[in-house]
């Protein structure tokens, strides 16, 4: 394995530094601290990023994009992470589906939304599968029961198809210009073969965003309420198969979705570290810094070493599965996958927990700083399911193992 990166890989990881340390920095406690969740979000920022290409980086070349691999994705969003992981993370949203739809939408549906994503730097991108009946029920037992997971229905009339039902907590959900929704169009078999993907843009007639979710981590990541009250979708705009939803989006071992996550995560204890280390500098007791404290050094050190075993362990998933997307198809089988969030989920709370320490009672006043990295880690316990997680995980060291 080769960890040495080449020279295209290095100029965007430092494109993506200094657009962090220079406009997502100075913004992120600001927006943070801002008490209406619809107001935290800034079209500025999003509209200089995509000049840079921060928004269209995983569109591969031939549809105008910049096609970087995995490994170059988690450099770019552990940089702009250290920064503000929620900013990242609406970003990080856009090269998940846009190269789903370069994955596996038809070349018409490509040329009707990724041209027009393309080109325009206020264009953003989700996906809806979470409702308020549950989430974790898509993927957990007893998923296999009919009755288990989403219940928004698509019924054919036509050449249309009639949406009705709700999602909840979508991601750039009240912001994106067109979302990926995953809709019940058979409700007698389980999720996996009953579900099938469309297409929405955000002017479909009987689509509309209810509330914004008010979370106390990632205050500028939107999180919304969708609605539909009989949404007319054209038939064009169904994605692969019917009934093929689980399908369409598991065919693609492009999938940047926990990478995204664990390389999100490491840009936070990246700036953790970053954080602490200052803090014990600066702080002096007895005319000493707190640096020369042993117990300071103890904490300071397992900071670091669980933040580049984070390091090591994305870049490693990142490496293995652009071997996959090359054509060598088993290093999908790597057990690593499903592990890969749990664990960046542990190390980002430990991590940003010994920071508050170090940072003492200051943390939640004076160093507003601090109590957000706090507050952003919490996030990471309920994305995509919990630590239950890990039963997936460890099935599949099971079922891998010689
Ligand atoms: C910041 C953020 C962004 C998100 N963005 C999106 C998005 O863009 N699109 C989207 O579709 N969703 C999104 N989600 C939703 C996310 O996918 C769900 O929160 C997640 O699936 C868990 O669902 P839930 O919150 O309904 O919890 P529940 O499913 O209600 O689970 C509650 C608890 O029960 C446990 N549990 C549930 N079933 C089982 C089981 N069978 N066995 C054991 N324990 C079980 C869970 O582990 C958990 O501890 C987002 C969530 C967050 C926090």
């Amino acid at each position: 394995m080769e960890f040495t990166f080449n020279k295209e890989q290095l100029a965007w990881q430092k494109k993506a530094r200094e657009f962090s340390n220079e406009i997502i920095r100075p913004a992120s406690v600001e927006r943070d601290l801002i008490a209406d969740p619809a107001k935290t979000f800034d079209w500025e920022i999003i509209r200089k990023g995509s000049q840079l290409g921060f928004r269209t980086l995983a569109v591969p070349k031939k549809w105008g994009g910049h096609g970087l691999d995995l490994v170059t994705q988690v450099l770019v969003m552990v940089e702009l992470a250290r920064g503000d992981a929620s900013i990242s993370k609406t970003f990080s949203q856009c090269w998940k589906w846009s190269q789903l739809i370069a994955a596996v939408c038809t070349d018409e549906q490509k040329e009707r939304f990724l041209k027009p994503f393309i080109a325009d730097e206020t264009y953003l991108l989700g996906l809806g599968a979470n409702e308020p009946s549950g989430g974790s029920d898509n993927r957990m037992p007893p998923e296999d029961a009919p009755t288990a997971g989403m219940r928004l229905k698509a019924e054919r009339q036509g050449d249309e198809w009639i949406l009705n039902g709700e999602k909840c907590f979508i991601a750039n959900g009240n912001i994106a210009k067109l979302l990926f929704i995953r809709a019940r169009t058979n409700p007698a078999v389980s999720v996996r073969s009953g579900t099938t993907l469309f297409l929405v843009p955000r002017d479909t007639p009987g689509f509309r965003v209810g509330r914004v979710f008010n979370k106390n981590g990632w205050r500028f990541y939107q999180n919304a309420e969708l609605i539909f009250e009989n949404a007319r979708i054209p038939h064009s705009n169904l994605v692969g198969k019917v009934n093929g939803g689980a399908e369409a989006r598991g065919g693609d071992p492009s999938q940047f979705s926990d990478l995204e996550l664990g390389a999100n995560a490491l840009g936070v204890c990246d700036a953790a570290v970053e954080m602490a280390m200052q803090r014990i500098k600066q702080r002096h007791y007895g005319g000493h810094p707190l640096l020369e404290q042993q117990t300071i050094q103890l904490k300071l050190s397992r900071m670091h070493m669980l933040t580049e075993a984070l390091r090591s362990f994305m870049l490693r998933v990142a490496w293995e599965r652009d071997q996959a997307v090359a054509g060598n198809a088993d290093y999908l089988k790597s057990a690593n996958n499903m592990l890969a969030l749990t664990f960046s989920a542990d190390t980002v709370q430990s991590v940003t927990n010994l920071n508050m320490e170090i940072h003492g009672a200051c943390t939640g006043g004076a160093h507003p700083a601090a109590y957000k990295l706090v507050r952003d880690a919490i996030i990471w316990t309920h994305l995509a399911g919990d630590s239950v997680n890990r039963i997936k995980g460890i099935k599949s060291v099971m079922s891998h193992a010689h």
